[in-house]
């Protein structure tokens, strides 16, 4: 910590080198205040979902997530190549996200569905945005077999929205971004404190959680059974995945979703548990 002996001028203007204790004193203050003020606001947000019942950090209301998924959805449609023309295509997207909603507890929720076929024939991805707006490249349309397979993809990321998992991450990076501004402060040295937010900001960019993938696999079991889809075509939607990701897969850690052979696992878990219900 270079503030220790450093030059600085004291009340007459006079040149001294050394500890300024005044100074110190408030830049911990101000580090300790805006510490504390970003940890009492991400308390504060605690909330309990009220459809999958677990407690959970969200500082943004559903609204505000409604307006964030609708106003980044031309960004993220742009980056993939706009929608694909094929209407046919958009129109079955459309048909079976639908019916996703409308049979299921998504339904009930506030959020504004709508399912895109994305013109990407390279990148096999599917996600979704707060709020409900939710994609499908054409690399990974074209891959699928049959509708309870598109059925699957989608269940998995109405989970996503239905468990607010974009809101979660916005909350966390909130209370990171907080932390690392307070420990800027602290360290008097804007270098540790870009080094700090940087790799925080790294470690946050990274889509979701292993245990949110996880969670939106097992809603989207349950969304399948309640929309009258086979749950164990999301398990030939895993085959795919593994399938087309090909040897030099990444290892789970870095990767957006969890190893699609430890998925399988869980869902047949998830399906078992369920389908008595
Ligand atoms: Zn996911």
């Amino acid at each position: 910590m270079a503030i220790f002996r450093r030059e600085y001028e004291d009340e007459n203007g006079v040149k001294r080198l050394g500890v300024n204790n005044n100074r110190v004193g408030g830049t911990l203050l101000l580090a300790i205040i805006l510490a504390a003020f970003s940890y009492f606001k991400y308390c504060s947000s605690k909330t309990v979902n009220e459809y999958t019942g677990r407690e959970q950090h969200v500082s943004i209301s559903p609204e505000q997530e409604i307006s964030l998924g609708l106003n980044s959805a031309p960004a993220m449609i742009q980056q993939h190549g706009g929608l694909h023309p094929d209407q046919r295509g958009q129109e079955l997207v459309k048909k079976i996200g639908q019916r996703l909603v409308n049979n299921t507890i998504a339904s009930k929720t506030p959020y504004q569905y709508d399912f895109h076929l994305l013109a990407d024939e390279e990148v096999i991805n599917a996600f979704s945005l707060p709020g409900g707006q939710v994609f499908i490249t054409a690399a990974l349309f074209n891959q699928l077999k049959t509708e309870g397979q598109l059925a699957a993809v989608f269940g998995h990321e109405i989970g996503h929205v239905i468990a607010r998992h974009g809101g979660e991450r916005i909350t966390q990076n909130e209370l990171f971004n907080g932390l690392s501004n307070a420990a800027t402060v602290a360290a008097d040295d804007p270098n540790v404190g870009q080094n700090v937010a940087g790799l925080l900001n790294q470690f946050f960019a990274m889509p979701y959680g292993r245990e949110q993938e996880l969670e939106a696999d097992d809603i989207g079991v349950q969304l399948m059974l309640h929309a009258s889809y086979n749950p164990e075509e999301m398990i030939a939607v895993m085959e795919i995945l593994k399938a087309t990701a090909g040897p030099n897969r990444l290892p789970e850690r870095m990767s957006t979703h969890p190893d699609p052979e430890n998925r399988i696992e869980k869902i047949k878990a998830a399906i078992e548990k369920y389908k008595t219900k």
